[in-house]
């Protein structure tokens, strides 16, 4: 089945030649319209939301970017065909088969889409214990929000997967006929849903484990487990390192100059929080205890970088102003 070309540039609504900062804009503005705590149609603000996040993950990635814009227009008449510059790799990801080649999983509802999972990979099969009679292992991908990962969910997913046909036993025949229940594929596509518990203090590429949604177990032996990879969606405030949050925080020159008082966010809440004077761009703030709650790990926390923004235009009486300061000021940057 050829995979259908996902355009990343439309899901975000940005022009080809859109600067990372453009991209990013769009991302968060986005992501806060479509993010499923806030939307009212929850479902499909879901699949909204990982559609943005998918996007956001290869065109916020100047690597992924480039490899995504090599793609080009290729696809599109190539159908599967290995664009130049994916690798051989990526491809075999895609194609997995389960060890036994009777059964091939497909995970709806949980990760990314085929078109992804072909170009950046993350798609994997289980391990077979040789002698054991324990059905295969499957591992998935679930993408799980900061707030879930804050609070912990119980999220529904359907797992689809192509079982052999239980008419033709995967003959693809019925006597003389093509096998009308399967129209001659020896497989039927068959969906279960299940419900993942997303416990508080899950990490990024955590594995949660579904027990006993693997494949069936031979001669009597119990199935395998269903594991599914944590894959943290983007925020539109935060980034996540391990347990830790960063925030970047826009900083007036005389607020990061003089110091200041202001708002965060925090994933409870705002908190106010003290600039010292003379804060340098790229200088951490430790919030303490407002990363993600601890599991194993400690409790996380936030930190606060200052970035400082320049006026874009500056009146006359500010220009004055500016003007005094270039005077009298010693600082010399370049010292
Ligand atoms: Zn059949």
């Amino acid at each position: 089945m050829p995979v259908e070309f996902k355009d990343y540039y439309k899901t975000l609504g940005v022009p080809r030649t859109a600067s990372h900062d453009d991209i990013r804009k769009a991302f968060r503005t986005l992501a806060r319209q479509y993010h499923p705590d806030v939307a009212k149609d929850k479902k499909r603000a879901e699949e909204k939301f990982k559609e943005i996040n998918e996007a956001y993950e290869v065109l916020g990635d100047a690597e992924k970017r480039e490899k995504y814009d090599q793609l080009g227009a290729d696809w599109k008449d190539g159908g599967s065909r290995p664009p130049p510059g994916a690798s051989g790799e990526a491809f075999r990801t895609h194609a997995w088969r389960s060890g036994t080649g009777a059964e091939n999983f497909e995970f709806g509802g949980t990760g990314f889409s085929d078109f992804f999972e072909q170009f950046f990979g993350g798609r994997r099969g289980g391990t077979v214990q040789p002698g054991t009679e324990k059905g295969q292992d499957v591992e998935g991908v679930i993408m799980v929000t900061l707030e879930e990962a804050m609070r912990g969910a119980i999220r529904p997913i359907s797992v689809r997967r192509n079982a052999v046909c239980p008419d033709c036993h995967g003959s693809a025949v019925q006597g003389r006929r093509v096998c009308p229940t399967c129209g001659g594929d020896g497989q039927v596509s068959v969906s279960r849903d299940y419900k993942v518990k997303i416990p508080p203090g899950v990490r990024d590429g955590q594995r949660l484990r579904v027990s006993g949604q693997g494949e069936p177990g031979s001669a009597g032996g119990p199935p395998g487990d269903l594991y599914l990879r944590v894959r943290m969606a983007s925020h539109p405030d935060f980034r996540v390192e391990g347990g830790d949050l960063y925030y970047d925080l826009d900083l007036a020159p005389w607020e990061a100059a003089l110091g200041a008082s202001v708002s965060v966010p925090t994933l409870s809440g705002p908190v106010s929080i003290k600039i010292p004077p003379a804060t340098q761009i790229g200088q951490r703030l430790r919030v303490r205890g407002r990363g993600l709650p601890g599991r194993d790990s400690a409790q996380g926390d936030l930190y606060v970088v200052a970035r400082v923004q320049m006026p874009k235009a500056i009146g006359e009486q500010e220009k004055g102003l500016w003007e005094q300061l270039a005077r009298e000021s010693h600082f010399n940057p370049r010292a």
